[in-house]
């Protein structure tokens, strides 16, 4: 017979230096072995970080914790959009910059928080934004050097450029090709090894 397991719980605590901006959640059977985790995410030694328990996200283990729930147990966390910090006690913004009356009305979204709608809606235009310049730049990249064969493509949000690999007839290594974040001049690069079979491949295809 063999005995069953018995499995300790993950629970929740709160890992943190003397920065606030450094705590951390993390989840573990025991407060050491949290503790060490948490010293690892924060890049700090082991003997630096305090660990306590943080029963209110016990219920996260597994997933995320949601940017609602830290704010509700006294955290803060930086908005999406313009890295602001929010939390239940900071306030809106006036029109000049400075600091009102008014608390923030944060919009929540997953693990993600805004100060508020008017910065979810700016991220999302953004996000939009690139991903269009990213169609954009397949497209541009396809009408540039027909004959190529494109590889893989990375860009559009969270990207600021966008950039794609190719091969070619004759290339042993190939080269990519990319285009910087708020600019659409396409830069290409062929590895050194594949300069010769590249002039060929052009010469042949401007004749
Ligand atoms: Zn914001």
């Amino acid at each position: 017979m063999t005995k069953p397991v018995q499995v300790k719980p993950v629970k929740a605590y709160t890992v943190a230096t003397n920065d606030p901006e450094e705590s951390t959640i993390q989840f573990a059977t025991t407060n050491v072995a949290a503790r060490r985790q948490g010293a690892d995410a924060i890049g700090a030694d082991f003997t630096w970080v305090s660990c306590k328990r943080a029963p209110w996200a016990d219920q996260y283990a597994g997933s995320f914790i949601p940017a609602q729930a830290y704010i509700e147990n006294g955290w803060q966390i930086g908005c999406t959009n313009c890295s602001r910090m929010v939390s239940d006690e900071h306030h809106a913004l006036g029109s000049d910059g400075y600091e009102t009356d008014e608390l923030l009305t944060p919009v929540f979204d997953g693990d993600r928080v805004f100060c508020d709608a008017s910065c979810k809606d700016d991220h999302e235009k953004e996000v939009a934004a690139r991903n269009a310049k990213f169609e954009d730049f397949k497209k541009a990249v396809a009408a540039a050097q027909p004959g190529l064969t494109f590889k893989d493509f990375t860009g559009g949000y969270p990207w600021c450029g966008n950039r794609a690999t190719f091969t070619f007839p004759g290339a042993q290594y190939g080269g990519s090709v990319s285009e910087k974040e708020n600019s659409t001049t396409l830069e290409w690069y062929v590895a050194n090894g594949d300069r010769e079979a590249w002039d060929a491949f052009q010469a042949q295809r401007a004749a």
